[in-house]
């Protein structure tokens, strides 16, 4: 078999987009920060991509640096989103729910100094529709109805509305629950943020029993999911 890409990626401010070829259009895996509508716009002009081709907004959780535009790219293209219960609420309220700490003090350290320049944790508020897809937890089917093989995992820790897409070559889309960031600090591929550790551990070791191979973060470069073990 050959490596044959079936996404696209491309980084918007600090955090990776990814787009899912499907079978009539495009699945974007989360928005950046809000502000990023515009250079979204010109991303997927270079890939030619036209906007009416996102049929889908799959949101790997509600923070800002995740859904910044998704209420803009709903309005614009009406796509359909599919995100998690837990995420309902803060997205309807345009604001990251304040339950995740620092990882480590030297990240607490880093974060001080950037929240002097970030202008805060909100972002323009979106409500679901009744079209749009609210998944309880992990789920096998509508990726493989759409025409992608793959599943959605349901991977808690660094928030409660956390989803992961697993595709069945392993490559996995993990949003936050996995970063490559801010390694200096010494926390590996921990979130830089984090609800629970253990749930974060917990489900790294899913993802990899479930058949993922490299990992695809948010925040950073792909790795190799044999460094979340061991
Ligand atoms: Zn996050
Ligand atoms: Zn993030």
């Amino acid at each position: 078999m050959t490596a044959h890409r079936t996404f696209q990626s491309f980084r918007l401010g600090f955090t990776w987009c990814y787009l899912l070829k499907c079978r009539d259009g495009y699945v974007l895996i989360d928005t950046s920060y809000p502000g990023y509508f515009q250079p979204f716009q010109k991303c997927i002009a270079r890939l030619g991509i036209d906007m009416s081709e996102i049929k889908y907004l799959l949101l790997t959780h509600h923070h800002d640096d995740h859904s910044g535009f998704a209420a803009e790219l709903v309005r614009k293209t009406a796509c359909r989103v599919i995100a998690h219960p837990n995420a309902v609420a803060p997205l309807k309220k345009g604001e990251s729910e304040d339950t995740v700490q620092p990882v480590n003090l030297r990240v607490k350290f880093v974060f001080s100094i950037f929240q002097l320049f970030h202008r805060g944790f909100r972002f323009p508020p979106l409500s679901l529709a009744e079209n749009d897809f609210i998944l309880t937890g992990d789920n096998d089917d509508l990726l493989k109805n759409i025409g992608i093989d793959g599943r959605i995992l349901y991977t808690p820790g660094h928030s409660r509305d956390s989803l992961s897409v697993l595709l069945s070559d392993g490559s996995a889309f993990v949003g936050d629950v996995a970063m490559n960031f801010l390694r200096p600090t010494g926390i590996g591929h921990r979130p830089i943020f984090v609800e629970d550790i253990n749930t974060v551990y917990a489900s790294w070791q899913r993802l990899v029993e479930e058949g993922a191979k490299v990992i695809y973060p948010s925040h950073g470069k792909p790795f190799s999911s044999r460094e979340l073990v061991g």
